[in-house]
């Protein structure tokens, strides 16, 4: 499908990051984790220089937690990356991102200076949640010292461990067609950038083979597993239509106020802890992309 990027706003963001990365060594990209595959850029690396990066797999209390693991494999068995699980309530995630940063930049003894980490992420992948989170009680701000122009302000998480409190913000770089609506599905997208009711029909496409028992539950369908997957996608929306009032005067089925339900169901983890990929699904999707 199309979404619309906007140049300026991805040369400004690649302008950020590489004005940045000189003084960081360690990078941690925020990964959505219903969609851990389509939610990081590619490009990141190479914006980086290729700095040892560290991938948080954040939101994982809304993902399917037979997935996460997968995707947690799936990453570290990747070079200069290591790999971590986290969600919002986690209350202490310092503890966690200190030590997933030390295994990939281990060598600093003898180094005076502490090590420097900036978060990246595409829009909503929770990086000003997991900054708040951390900045709560240990901060220090460095645009008071004489000569310093920026205002910008490091988290001390450690004597030897700062991180720069504002995050490098990425734009979702789609590689895969399957990535586009699944990535709008979950928030990553700006609401005019694509159309709800052709979205949410992708979403029930996936959902009604991977989880049909949640659909049934949450929509009071009545149906099995097997004709909840045998379900045209847009009969599948009119059923959730028709169970949610959402009908006009004179009985047409509002199919725009459907899709927005069922949006608002997945996004808030009403509909269940569910992932939109697998890494063998993903890894299926690449080399699709690559003979196209
Ligand atoms: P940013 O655009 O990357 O800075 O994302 P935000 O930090 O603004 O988060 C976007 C939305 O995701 C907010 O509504 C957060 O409350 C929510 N959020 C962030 N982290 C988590 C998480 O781990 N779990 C859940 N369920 N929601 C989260």
């Amino acid at each position: 499908m199309a979404i619309q990027w906007f140049p300026g706003h991805m040369h400004l963001t690649r302008k950020t990051i590489e004005e940045r990365i000189k003084d960081i060594d360690v990078v941690i990209e925020l990964l959505d984790a219903r969609l851990p595959g389509s939610s990081a850029n590619p490009l990141l690396a190479e914006l980086t220089g290729h700095k040892p990066t560290l991938k948080v797999i954040n939101k994982q209390d809304l993902a399917d937690p037979e997935r996460t693991p997968l995707w947690l494999d799936w990453y570290n068995a990747k070079l200069e990356t290591h790999a971590i699980a986290l969600d919002a309530s986690d209350a202490a995630p310092a503890r966690k991102l200190i030590d997933g940063c030390r295994k990939l930049a281990p060598t600093r003894v003898g180094l005076s200076r502490p090590m420097r980490v900036l978060i990246c992420g595409i829009p909503n992948v929770g990086k000003s949640t997991l900054i708040n989170t951390l900045s709560a009680k240990r901060q220090a701000k460095t645009g008071d010292e004489a000569g310093v122009t920026k205002q910008e302000q490091r988290i001390v998480l450690a004597d030897d461990f700062y991180l720069w409190d504002t995050p490098g913000m990425l734009w979702p770089r789609i590689i895969v067609d399957q990535s586009g609506d699944r990535l709008a599905a979950s928030g990553a997208v700006g609401r005019n950038a694509y159309d709800e009711e052709a979205v949410v029909l992708d979403l029930l496409a996936y959902l009604k083979h991977r989880y049909a028992a949640q659909l049934d539950e949450r929509y009071k369908l009545g149906l099995t597993p097997q004709e909840v997957s045998e379900l045209h996608d847009d009969e599948l929306l009119e059923k959730i239509a028709r169970k949610r009032g959402a009908v006009m005067s004179g009985g047409k089925l509002n199919m725009q106020k459907a899709s927005e339900i069922v949006l608002t169901d997945f996004r808030g983890g009403i509909l269940g802890r569910i992932s939109l990929e697998t890494p063998a699904e993903f890894e299926t999707w690449l080399a699709e992309a690559a003979v196209k």
